[in-house]
């Protein structure tokens, strides 16, 4: 998998590169929006994350500038801003995910990861461990016991099973599951994160909805995984 970060704040470039690179990406770095134009017209990236604010043409410019090749990589816009005007033209402009600073390393890569798995097909039954979930008839069962689950509830188990053993905020849950993200609206998720452990996990000893401390929430087996450990690093 090739990325291309486009970051001319090179504290930063450096420091996406690094990380990245040790997530197991190979990762080229431009530092202006020509220069991005460039990369993304020469190389197939699988991803590309974009920085508005750059020295030339700003992040939407670049945008605009490659979205009408045939192929276009999955785009993680980056940014200070964070009005809505700015997420909404990014995201009408053709970018896929929208990343406010500053963020969590760990909160970057599981959207890298989410965006880099898109293009391949999705299975339609999700498992883990002895729970199950049936993304068609929309069916939940533990232990062949089958679960009755709100709608919201649903969309939350079924985001986190997808994304199963990655650490997922608050914010990520929130965007992925309502439609609009309201700074208020990310205190709801711990509540619909007690029903769904109220139904899939009280009642068993095997716990898999797993609270990771500064982050939000993690479904995964119980096992001494090293995930909610990791260090975060916040960048401004
Ligand atoms: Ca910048």
């Amino acid at each position: 998998m090739r990325l291309l970060v486009v970051e001319d704040e090179k504290r930063i470039a450096d420091f996406l590169g690094r990380g990245l690179e040790s997530a197991g990406y190979a990762v080229d770095v431009a530092s202006t929006g020509l220069s991005a134009v460039d990369h993304v017209h020469s190389t197939e990236y699988d991803l590309v994350i974009l920085d508005l604010g750059l020295p030339d043409i700003d992040g939407l410019q670049v945008l605009e500038k490659v979205r009408n090749r045939k192929t276009v990589p999955p785009i993680l816009i980056l940014s200070a801003r964070d009005s809505v005007d700015d997420r909404v033209r990014g995201l009408e402009q053709g970018a896929d995910d929208y990343l406010v600073k500053p963020f969590a390393f760990v909160e970057l890569l599981a959207r890298v990861r989410v965006l880099l798995r898109r293009g391949q097909p999705t299975p339609e039954k999700l498992q883990v461990g002895d729970l199950t979930l049936d993304c068609i008839r929309r069916k939940v069962a533990r232990a062949n016991e089958s679960i009755e689950l709100a709608p919201k509830e649903f969309s939350i188990l079924e985001y986190m099973m997808r994304n199963r053993g990655r650490p997922l905020s608050r914010t990520m849950i929130v965007e992925h599951v309502w439609d609009m993200d309201y700074d208020g609206l990310t205190n709801i998720v711990d509540v619909y994160i007690r029903h769904l452990r109220s139904k899939i996990d009280d009642k068993w000893t095997l716990k898999l909805i797993h609270t990771v401390r500064g982050i939000g929430y993690m479904l995964d087996l119980p096992e001494p995984s090293a995930a909610g450990a990791a260090p975060i690093s916040e960048l401004h």
